[in-house]
């Protein structure tokens, strides 16, 4: 498929409820579906309201990590060890709005935190330019930790060069990559920062 003959390493899944997000987009059944065709790294992001009565069937769907939102879980602890118990890589994510203390308490669980930096629902949205500093907030935290600090929304070719600078290690691209006519060499120049500056 043409994402896997991008030079890609991970498909990152953005799904929706219709409730955490005003947006509803697809479920594990899609997931699993698509599972067969590749081996890329499969990074699910459950924009969806007390996601640990879904874990499971993300987990069994084929998700290599779960990555959920702090703001919409009931309790946070218990939802990190229930995605871990299915050996599946656990991350957490904070939209625009929330600051990043609300997940100090859990950095030394998580093995990513993923900082939106859009309102989640939508795509084709700018980058808010406040959410790299939280990303350098998240830097600086992390200290030790090995955690990975991923950005979702509105990196494309102007911004790439920015979010590199602020830390970042994995950069989600949407609309930018869907948009790209030639997707290899857009991923190529986007990991490696460079976006427009080539
Ligand atoms: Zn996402």
């Amino acid at each position: 498929m043409e994402v896997e003959n991008s030079g890609t390493d991970w498909v990152h899944l953005d799904v929706m409820d219709g409730m955490f997000v005003p947006n509803i987009t697809f479920g594990p059944k899609f997931i699993s579906d698509i599972r067969p065709f590749t081996d890329l790294y499969f990074d699910a992001h459950l924009m969806v309201q007390e996601p640990s009565r879904f874990i499971e069937s993300f987990a069994k769907a084929g998700c290599d990590n779960i990555t959920v939102h702090v703001e919409a879980c009931r309790d946070v602890r218990a939802t990190l060890d229930l995605i871990k118990s299915y050996g599946v890589a656990c991350g957490l994510s904070i939209k625009p709005e929330t600051p990043t203390s609300v997940l100090e308490p859990f950095l030394d669980d998580v093995d990513m935190v993923l900082v939106m930096s859009v309102n989640p629902g939508f795509g084709g949205q700018g980058l808010i330019p406040e959410t790299l500093d939280k990303v350098r907030e998240l830097v600086s935290l992390r200290g030790e930790r090995d955690f990975l600090i991923e950005i979702d929304g509105g990196v494309n070719a102007k911004t790439i060069s920015d979010v590199f600078d602020s830390g970042v290690d994995v950069a989600v691209t949407g609309s930018a990559f869907f948009g790209a006519k030639d997707k290899a060499e857009f991923v190529d120049k986007m990991s490696k920062g460079l976006g427009d500056r080539l």
